[in-house]
Order: C-alpha cells, then structure tokens, then sequence
C-alpha cells in the first residue's frame, strides 16, 4: 500500500498550537487511535491520534513546532500485517504498541491437553508481587485461575526473603542509629542488648502477617495455588512437580510467567556456609565480628547497614569506582560520606581475587588500589546483582523466546513471541524492582480479559533503603547527559529545610529535572531520610506533564520534607525565597 501523509485535524479556533510530545519515532509501528503527537494550547491539551495502522515512515513535526490544521505530522505505510518482533528494549517513554486482539479467539482454537490435571483459563507461573497482582486482577475479571509457585508461601522474593524482611531489619537498624545520633543532643542511652532471636521472630511477623493475608485474598478469589516447580511441556500445558515427587498437569488457555530473579553467584568461591548471599544474610545466623560485603549495590549497602548497626564490623568492596553505580554522583556522595562513618571500610574499584576457607575464618584476597592484599573475615556476603529465571521453566517447550542472559522479551502489552503467553516483572527486563512487577501483571491480566491495555509508564522509581535513602525516578541526570537531553535542574538542599534539620540531618538534596523545550518533569532525584516517600509526588508531577509552575504552586505543608520538592520547582521558576 502506498505512502500516507497523516495530518493535523481541525482544531476548531486553534491556530499555531505548539507540539509538546512527539510519542513515535520512525520505524514504529502505529495502531489505528494511537496518539501520534500531544498538542497544547493555552486552553487546553490534546492528543492526535492515527486515523490507521501502519509503520511510520517518517516524522514532519518535532517538539517545540508550532502546528494547525491540514500541516503534515507525519507519514504513514499503511499496513494491516501482524507486529514485527516484541519491542522489549523500548524505552517506557514511548507510548505501546497494541499487536494482536487478545487470546479470546485464541482460548476458543486452543490445542488445550486432554489429559491435564487441572484447566485454566489463565495459569501464572510465579507467585510473587507481579504474579499473586496478576492472578488476582484475572480473576477480578472473571478468569478461572490457577496459580503455580515452588515454595509453601506466596509472595516469592519480595515478601519471604527480599524487600518486606529486609525493611523489618532496616527499621531496626535505623532505630539503633537515632538513639546513639542523640548522645550529641543531650539523650543518652546505653548500648543496645540485642536479642537475636527475638529480632528474627520480629521479622518474621511482619512476613507471616503479609503472606497469611495473601493467603486470604487467593482463597477469596478462588484462585486455585498449586505447590510445585512448574515447567512447561507444551504450549498450552505446564508439569508441576512437588516435593514429594508427584506431578499435576495444568492446562491454561493463556499464561502469565513470572518466575522473577535469582542471586548472582561469583564463580570460584568455596561452597562453605559462611558465604551468604541477600536469602541467608536476612535469616540472621548469627551477629559476625567481621563482616565482607561484595557489591556496593542496593542489596549490599542495605545489608551492610543492617548488620553495622547490629555490631559488625562492616567492610563493603565495589568493583566499579563508586557506590551505586548508574545513581547520580551527588545523590551518593552524602550516602557514602555516611557509610564511611559507619562501616569500617570502603574498597571501591576493587575486585575480590579468591577466598579461601579457613577453619578460623574466611581469607579473602583482594585487587585495589587502596585495598590490602588480603583480609580475614568471619561471615561473607555476595550481592553483586540477580539474574532472571527465564531459563529452567521449559519455556521452549511452549516456543517462549529467552534470551541468553534469561530475560523474556515482551511487547508493551507483556506479550512474548507466543501470543497467549505474557511475562511480567523481573524475568522480563531491568528494573528489577518489585513495583514494575506489580503494574506488569494487572496489565497482562487486562490485556488477557481484552482490555486494551499496556505498560506504558514513564517513570519507575527507585528507593535504596539505607541510611540516608537515595531514591529516583524517571530520568537522572546521568541519563539525560548521555542522551543530549537538555534539561533544567531544580535543586533544593536539605539543610535549609526545618523538618530535616529537626531529624539531625542537613547533608540532603532534592532536585528535579524538566524538559527544556516543553517545561515537563522529566525525572526526580533525593537523598535523606525518608527521600523515598518524595518519589510519588515527583513521579505522579512526571504522569501528569506536570511543569515547575504545577509544582510550586501546589500548595505544601510546613513543615515537611515534601517542601524540598515544591522549592526544587521554584528554583527553576525564579520565585524561590529560602535561599
Ligand atoms: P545491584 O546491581 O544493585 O548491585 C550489585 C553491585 O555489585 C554493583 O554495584 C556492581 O558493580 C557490584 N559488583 C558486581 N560484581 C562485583 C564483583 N565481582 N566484586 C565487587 N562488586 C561487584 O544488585 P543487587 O544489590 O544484588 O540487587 C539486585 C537487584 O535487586 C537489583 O536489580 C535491585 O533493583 C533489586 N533490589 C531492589 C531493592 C530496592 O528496591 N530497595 C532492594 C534489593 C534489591
């Protein structure tokens, strides 16, 4: 089919209204009423839509033109074929593609097994975030579902053994931080007792109460969990095997994986018991004297800040020449000028050369410029990133595209290679955080149900739940730097906040990153405590197209840390008084 130009419809009064979003790109594929561009008068926003499907073949307006009706926006290859290969390496800014109609006519044709043990209408490999959000939003929408998982609790990493214990711990370690951070201002106490295995029932607690309620809301439901290790022997049937040994054959007219991560193992360690990683490190066996930590990531500051606060003696080694590496350089320096502090030491740019496992201790060698040769320590902690779970779960049975580092590609939909099987969370790509996982599966289950749903969010955020908290969300300025984005930078710094100075602490920032051109948030960035909580704001101010004027004229409450958000935005406004 020839050519099309595409243009800009009547816009009633509107004359010369300005282009503020271009949401494709050439070589796109559009589907009929997908937006095309986002226009804005002083009245009003409004998106254009594709009057048809077809590829783009080339882009005649860019952010910034000022366009009316009848002006070319771009032209269009009419097509009506399916969708070229899933567009996974995407980035989240770009609007979704919306491939096939979803599985209705699909579950009707399905070569459904006869011999299964158990149908469903959706099954969901994976009882984590992602998976229990999914199995539940399908079956609010009236699925039968059934949902597979390896392990007696649902939850999967997050709840049993990542995100929910860890915070218990932190909690605590936080409080042992802020009674010995009051000796300076007149209250002392003692050194705390620490009863190790009423910390871990503590902990445990908090994990039973989340699980046990999941529990619940599955039963609720009628979700149907199987406990087993699912694999998929066909592409509409997965063996379960459990830990008897006995196996059930599920047959599913469609599928969600979501099978997550797993930690990354260094190769050429000894297998002794002494070296942990992020799962063994949060049971807690013991306090040790001495402590390594190998990764200066996520997982490794906040474990080294847990067990620092306990009473170990805490070393942390960093391969590349920084801490939370990929995180803007003034976001980490109050981080590691606080680390510094409390651990006894930081080896960045260093490498763990071997360790050998002594009766008396383990000997690690190590390969840093300002490290010593070799150090002696009691427990070691391996957290050098998680790898996901793609491979191991028979996907090619099911004709499931993995890729060779395991990670399943998906469209914007969570749809793989094969049209009835979706896979959400950290099995798909980075981030692996549990939040994505969580939007993820709705999605997939809404697109299951034939909604005409996608993943398109243009921020996810991240929260590193040491002591300060580093946390961002959409764009950071290392990002914007390497891809010439050229961005104005509201900054506030946190010792001229009154609600940061009452809790001790002045070394924070909060800034905030807007498009030059268009004004909008593009992304957001704070350290101290709490920055975390600031994410929701900054990312909600990114959703909307929100620009420092909405920001700063939002109306804040004194004293709080959210106003470091508000004056970052009038920073860039010009009406900022307190500084
Ligand atoms: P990470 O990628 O955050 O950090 C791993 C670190 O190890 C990096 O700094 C890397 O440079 C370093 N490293 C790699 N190989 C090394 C080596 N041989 N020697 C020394 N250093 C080495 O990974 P993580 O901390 O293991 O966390 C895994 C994933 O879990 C992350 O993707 C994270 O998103 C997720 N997670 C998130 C949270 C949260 O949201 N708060 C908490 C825990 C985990």
């Amino acid at each position: 089919m020839s050519a099309r130009e595409v243009r800009v419809p009547d816009l009633g009064d509107f004359k010369d209204v300005a282009v503020i979003e271009v949401l494709v790109r050439p070589g796109d594929r559009v589907e009929k009423e997908q937006p095309l561009i986002t226009l804005e008068s002083d009245k009003a926003t409004m998106e254009v839509p594709a009057t048809e499907a077809g590829i783009v073949k080339q882009l005649n307006v860019k952010v910034g033109d000022k366009v009316s009706a009848g002006d070319s926006i771009l032209v269009l290859e009419p097509s009506v074929e399916a969708p070229p290969a899933p567009a996974a390496s995407k980035p989240a800014s770009l609007p979704p593609t919306f491939p096939e109609k979803p599985s209705k006519s699909a579950a009707s044709s399905t070569k459904l097994p006869q011999n299964a043990d158990i149908m469903a209408e959706v099954m969901v490999l994976g009882a984590g975030p992602g998976g229990y959000s999914a199995a539940f939003r399908a079956a609010d929408l009236g699925k039968k579902v059934v949902l597979v998982e390896r392990y007696p609790s649902l939850g999967g990493v997050c709840l049993n053994v990542g995100c929910i214990p860890s915070k218990a711990l932190l909690h605590a370690a936080k409080v042992i931080e802020d009674a010995g951070m009051m000796a300076k201002h007149g209250i002392r106490f003692g050194p705390p007792t620490i009863d190790l295995p009423e910390l871990r029932q503590y902990k445990t607690s908090v994990v039973t109460k989340l699980t046990g309620g999941l529990k619940g809301l599955a039963k609720r439901r009628k979700v149907s969990v199987v406990q087993g290790v699912g694999r998929f022997t066909g592409p509409h049937s997965l063996e379960v095997t459990g830990a008897d040994g006995k196996k059930l054959l599920v047959g599913f007219e469609a599928a969600i994986i979501a099978a997550g991560s797993a930690p990354i193992r260094l190769p050429g360690l000894p297998d002794d018991p002494r070296i942990m990683d992020s799962t063994a490190a949060l049971e807690l066996p013991d306090i040790p004297e001495r402590l390594l930590v190998i990764g200066g990531g996520i997982i490794g500051l906040e474990m080294a800040n847990v067990y620092a606060a306990l009473g170990s003696k805490v070393d942390v080694v960093e391969m590349t020449p920084g801490l939370l590496p990929g995180a803007d350089p003034d976001l980490v320096k109050p981080l590691h000028k606080r680390m510094q502090a409390r651990l006894a030491a930081i080896y960045t740019a260093t490498k763990v050369a071997g360790i050998e496992a002594k009766q008396d201790a383990l000997h690690v060698k190590l390969e840093g410029k300002d490290a010593p040769a070799s150090k002696v320590y009691d427990r070691v902690l391996v957290a050098v990133g998680r790898r996901p779970n793609g491979h191991g779960i028979g996907a090619e049975a099911a004709g499931v595209t993995v890729d060779a580092r395991g990670f399943i590609p998906t469209d914007a939909q969570l749809r793989t290679n094969v049209p009835h099987i979706f896979a959400i969370g950290d099995v798909t790509k980075p981030p692996l955080l549990a939040h994505k996982a969580v939007h993820e599966g709705k999605t997939a289950a809404e697109v299951i149900a034939g909604h005409k749903a996608a993943f398109d969010a243009r921020c996810i955020p991240s929260v590193v739940y040491t002591d300060p908290e580093v946390a961002w969300t959409g764009l950071t300025e290392l990002e914007a730097k390497a891809a010439g984005i050229e961005v104005s930078v509201g900054r506030f710094p946190w010792a001229a906040n009154g609600r940061s100075l009452g809790m001790g602490y002045s070394d924070g920032v909060t800034k905030i990153l807007f498009d030059k051109t268009s004004g909008r948030a593009l992304g957001g960035a704070a350290v101290g405590p709490n920055a975390g909580e600031l994410m929701a704001e900054i990312s909600l101010a990114i959703e909307m197209g929100a620009d420092a004027q909405d920001i700063g004229l939002t109306v804040h409450a004194h004293p709080t840390l959210s106003e470091t958000v508000a004056m970052s935005a009038e920073q860039v406004t010009g009406t900022l008084t307190d500084l």
